[in-house]
């Protein structure tokens, strides 16, 4: 039977800020906020049996906001990248493995973290000039594939992605995925591509635009599967769609982060629900299988940082994927 993957995962959102104004964007906030490492620490503390600690946050807000840095500076950090190094290190030190997404981050920078993060990511979401990002500096496709690309170079396992139904046409959407081909093509370092549904939010730019249809996802599924390589895997993300199993049949391999924080309260003796749920939905066709934010290809080439070392290794089992 084939396997289908999910990592086990919490999210830490460092802060809402961020330099960019998507018009579709429901996350970002004018109100200066930043997680302190106490908060950090308790979110991490009540993720029980997770793995992974995904930082995504908003991007740059240290360069947007000098009130941000003003408050960072406070909390005795010079930049953002300071803080996030050292919320990276409180999460291995914790037992997670960290995967950062916090936007366009440069070369330099992004060698900073290798040695605290098991992988990185940053969505392309199309790699055309859209309407929605007139307003993004970091949503420019050619810095964007620049940092893909840069990762690359680092050898960074790379977690990416399309973002459908934000404007963009149906050919647009091709051209993405060749331009993540092709960056893998060159350096092998792309783990995952997920492909996510714009979802309108009110009081957004684009609340009365309509979200993609089944359809849509549907095709653009089955064209990931097509124009990307095997070894790379098609992320569709759980509870963005209704029913992953049409999806799984188009060529989808992963199911994402599933986080188990929000559940515990309401189903305390059994902390993993969404699990028990993706399992049925998967019909007894596919293997449910729980992999680390770093990909079995990547652990078996060993594309991590001494720092993380023994943590892959206890975590990991002889095929690279999550030990029970
Ligand atoms: S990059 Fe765009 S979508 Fe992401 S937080 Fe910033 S404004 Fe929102």
């Amino acid at each position: 039977m084939e396997i289908v993957t999910y990592s086990k995962n919490v999210f830490i959102p460092l802060t809402r800020n961020c330099r960019n104004r998507c018009d579709y964007c429901g996350f970002r906030s004018e109100e200066i906020n930043i997680m302190s490492e106490e908060e950090v620490r308790s979110v991490l503390s009540a993720a029980k049996g997770a793995k992974e600690a995904l930082f995504t946050f908003g991007e740059r807000p240290d360069e947007a906001y000098p009130e941000f840095r003003k408050a960072l500076n406070e909390m005795g950090y010079k930049t953002m990248l300071e803080y996030i190094l050292e919320m990276n290190r409180v999460a291995l030190d914790m037992g997670f493995l960290p995967h950062t997404n916090a936007g366009i981050l440069s070369k330099e920078e992004m060698r900073k973290l290798k040695p605290y993060n098991a992988s990185m990511g940053l969505m392309l979401e199309q790699a055309v000039e859209l309407e929605c990002h007139a307003n993004s500096p970091g949503k420019r496709p050619e810095v964007r594939i620049k940092m893909i690309r840069d990762a690359g170079k680092l050898q960074i396992p790379f977690t990416t992605g399309i973002l459908i139904g934000i404007g963009e046409k149906r050919e647009d959407r091709l051209y993405s995925l060749e331009v993540i081909a092709d960056l893998h093509e060159n350096y092998g370092h792309i783990q995952e591509v997920i492909i996510q549904n714009f979802k309108p939010k009110k009081g957004t730019p684009m609340e009365n635009h309509p979200p993609p249809t089944a359809e849509e996802m549907l095709d653009a599924v089955k064209a990931a599967r097509e124009i990307l390589p095997e070894e790379v895997a098609v992320q569709i993300p759980p509870n963005l769609v209704d029913d992953i199993y049409p999806f799984i049949k188009a060529g989808a391999n992963d199911v994402g982060g599933i986080s188990s924080v929000t559940h515990d309260y309401i189903n305390p003796e059994s902390p993993w629900p969404e699990i028990e749920r993706l399992e049925k939905a998967l019909r007894g066709e596919f293997i449910l299988k729980e992999r680390l934010p770093i990909y079995p290809k990547f652990v078996k080439l060993k594309w991590y940082a001494e720092t993380i070392e023994p943590l892959i290794e206890r975590y990991s089992d002889a095929d690279g994927y999550a030990r029970p």
